[in-house]
């Protein structure tokens, strides 16, 4: 990361560790820890879509709220705009959160189902007082239009829409207090695939018009494709590879990145992919394999990969990687 993107970035996260106690005994005390996020460094700059992929447990979504403040990190920094959001009191910290928001996996999940469209769009409106109520309806008016939805479904509720129109309320309400960095937390996943596009072009059409920053987290890469500039492949709480989406696609370097990549579907039927199967299950966090926590599923395993991990370091390609084959 050069001191020029550090500077100019709007999230900046900095060793970022977010490991989890296990307790065990009659007096319930410290056994263990689970790794969930272990030092994570990237920035992301204004406008800027920085793709996050890893299988289900591999830590990014622990990333993402560790990130947004929701969850108190083990250690490491964050920044945004410059400030630290650690450090934030009260009042700055609830500033704070108009300025970032997330988009979660289940919209049905996340909304009330009590509340109207209106009043979960218009919710965050009421908390931080801007406008009248009647400029608030006008506003959420303005938003569902904006996702594409209709005016006539501010006065319904959730259950009367499909999972798609659901996911475009929950873009709305991220979008109601006019944020400048969203955390779409695996937001196509529970979507067919037919709609899942239909909700990428709407989030990249928005980020447009409202100069957005996205953490966009997935757990496979052609989805990230799509919409990500630069991308970080996670493993068990580390990251593994940040590259350019041109530069990742074009020559993934770490046999992870290359295992995923390999299950990308490619829109050619004369063009089969040789298909990397992975041995093995993620390893727990709770007891990281030594040296590379790859290792043990590794096809390109060497000895000393099994006793010393590999560091984040520069390629030649212009990508981060931390693997001993580039060493
Ligand atoms: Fe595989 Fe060794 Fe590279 Fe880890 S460091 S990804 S085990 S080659």
């Amino acid at each position: 990361m050069s001191e020029d993107s550090k500077a100019n970035a709007l999230v900046q996260v900095d060793h970022l560790k977010k490991y989890y106690p296990v307790r065990g005994g009659v007096l319930r005390q410290i056994t263990a820890w689970v790794q969930a996020v272990d030092d994570v460094s990237f920035e992301i700059q204004p406008g800027e879509t920085v793709g996050l992929v890893g299988e289900s447990g591999c830590g990014k979504t622990t990333v993402g709220r560790t990130i947004l403040n929701l969850i108190d990190p083990t250690d490491g920094e964050v920044f945004f705009e410059s400030k630290n959001i650690y450090d934030l009191g009260k009042k700055e910290l609830k500033q704070l959160r108009s300025e970032m928001q997330i988009i979660f996996q289940d919209p049905f999940a996340s909304l009330d189902p009590r509340l109207s469209i209106a009043d979960s769009i218009g919710q965050g409106l009421r908390i931080h007082k801007r406008g009248s109520r009647r400029e608030r309806f006008e506003q959420v008016l303005d938003i569902l239009n904006k996702v594409g939805l209709e005016e006539y479904h501010a006065r319904r509720f959730p259950h009367e829409f499909s999972g798609g129109q659901r996911q475009r309320i929950g873009i709305a309400r991220a979008l109601a207090l006019k944020p400048k960095f969203i955390v779409c937390d695996e937001p196509v996943s529970a979507l067919d695939v037919s709609i899942q596009s239909q909700v990428l072009n709407l989030l990249r059409d928005l980020q447009k018009e409202f100069n957005l920053a996205y953490l966009f987290i997935a757990h496979n890469l052609s989805v990230v494709e799509h919409i990500s500039n630069r991308v970080a492949v996670m493993y068990l709480g580390k990251i593994v590879e940040f590259a350019t989406r041109e530069e990742l696609f074009r020559e993934p370097l770490h046999p992870y990145t290359q295992a995923l990549m390999s299950a990308v579907p490619v829109p050619n039927p004369d063009y089969e992919r040789n298909r990397i199967i992975l041995e093995g299950d993620v390893p727990s966090p709770l007891d990281p394999p030594s040296g590379c926590r790859f290792h043990p599923r590794c096809p390109s395993v060497m000895d000393h990969c099994k006793e010393r991990e590999p560091e984040m370091k520069p390629h030649s390609s212009g990508s981060q990687v931390a693997c001993w084959l580039y060493e």
